[in-house]
């Protein structure tokens, strides 16, 4: 990551910028204006353009910014000039899902291993990806030097494979599981609750929506 500190949410902003970025180089697109970033990304311009500035990067008016040196400079940030090894851990329905996509759509992040305890499974290569048994999570981990992990086991397993991680010196965990595991402060944990986020929708659709209710 870079050196210095930007606040979250613009850091989240970032890949969807980086996404409409990369897409304008491809067009060959050499200059972008805050308002029609505004609109491809639907986030309002004063607020690119206070993104922006914490990158340093500074639009001149009427002029707009510069699309490969804001590539650039986001390809650095965001790490997509590296490859980042990541291991699943619960090779379920799930989990299988995840290996299978591989996040395709990136160059700069792969799952490279997975655990399991299933031994019909263990020993086996899934879409491309080692299974490993349990036992060897630990020395795959520090051997591949994978600091991130991907958890898709039952949620009873999920904080004792946690506590795993953290002792192996893991840094983040994407917890796909519906338990809020516990770590210490070393460790950034991102919670997927697939289940949650659905029912957060349709609590959404059916108490703001304006469409004409069914009675
Ligand atoms: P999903 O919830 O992904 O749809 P599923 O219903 O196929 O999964 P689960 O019982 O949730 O199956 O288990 C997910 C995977 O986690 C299985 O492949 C199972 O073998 C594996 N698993 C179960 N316990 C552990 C554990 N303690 N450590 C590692 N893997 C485990």
């Amino acid at each position: 990551m870079a050196d210095f500190k930007i606040p979250k949410a613009t850091a989240k902003r970032l890949p969807l910028y980086y996404r409409y970025l990369n897409f304008l180089h491809n067009a060959g697109k050499e200059k972008v204006s805050s308002t029609e970033l505004s609109e491809a990304v639907k986030v309002d311009s004063a607020t690119i353009r206070r993104d922006f500035s914490y990158f340093g990067a500074l639009g001149k008016r009427g002029y707009g910014y510069d699309v490969d040196s804001l590539l650039a400079f986001f390809a650095k940030t965001l790490n997509q000039d590296h490859l980042t090894n990541v291991a699943l851990i619960g090779v379920g329905n799930l989990g299988h899902a995840l290996l299978n996509y591989n996040f395709r759509q990136t160059n700069s992040v792969r799952i490279s291993a997975a655990f399991d305890v299933n031994p019909d499974i263990t020993g086996t290569i899934q879409s491309g990806v080692p299974i490993y048994p349990m036992d060897e999570l630990e020395t795959q981990l520090k051997d591949q030097q994978i600091d991130i992990v991907i958890l898709t086991v039952p949620t009873q397993a999920a904080q004792d494979i946690t506590d795993r991680l953290t002792k192996a010196g893991v840094h983040g965990i994407l917890n796909f599981t519906p338990l809020r595991i516990s770590v210490p402060d070393t460790v950034r944990v991102q919670n997927v609750d697939l289940v949650n986020e659905l029912q957060t929708l349709i609590y959404f659709i059916d108490h703001y929506s304006n469409r004409p209710k069914e009675e």
